[in-house]
């Protein structure tokens, strides 16, 4: 892979397991600054951990789940999905949210408030719930 050569990171790994805790503690915040509308954004990841959180240019924060223009994102193969908050206490992905899950990337975190540490989960792009580890 020789476009890799040139960068000093990791190519992010098939299988993402992990998310940096300065990472996580960013999203958290986010969602609490933009509550009660939906904060969303993508993730970044260097081997198998989310490395970084980017904000989508265009994201739309409203009542109704935010709405993710997937087709503004820069062509980066270091991004792995998304990260979108609720301002309702359920972590669990709406229709639309599954949808989105499908199309784009392959890890996706929803922050519920009151966003804490407890009141996150992660999905694949099933949507099943899957672990990550805060390292
Ligand atoms: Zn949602």
């Amino acid at each position: 892979m020789s476009i890799f050569r040139k960068r000093r990171h990791q190519p992010p790994a098939k299988h993402i397991t992990a998310i940096r805790s300065g990472v996580l503690e960013t999203i958290l915040a986010s969602a609490r600054s933009t509550h009660p509308h939906e904060f969303a954004g993508s993730l970044r990841a260097e081997g198998d951990t989310i490395t970084e959180v980017i904000l989508i240019p265009g994201t739309i924060s409203g009542d109704s789940h935010a709405i993710m223009k997937t087709y503004m994102l820069p062509i980066d193969l270091s991004i792995v999905g998304s990260v979108h908050s609720h301002p309702s206490p359920s972590p669990y992905p709406s229709e639309a949210d599954l949808q989105m899950f499908k199309n784009f990337g392959r890890v996706h975190i929803i922050a519920a408030y009151p966003y804490t540490m407890d009141s996150w989960r992660s999905y694949d792009s099933t949507g099943r719930e899957i672990h990550l580890e805060v390292v």
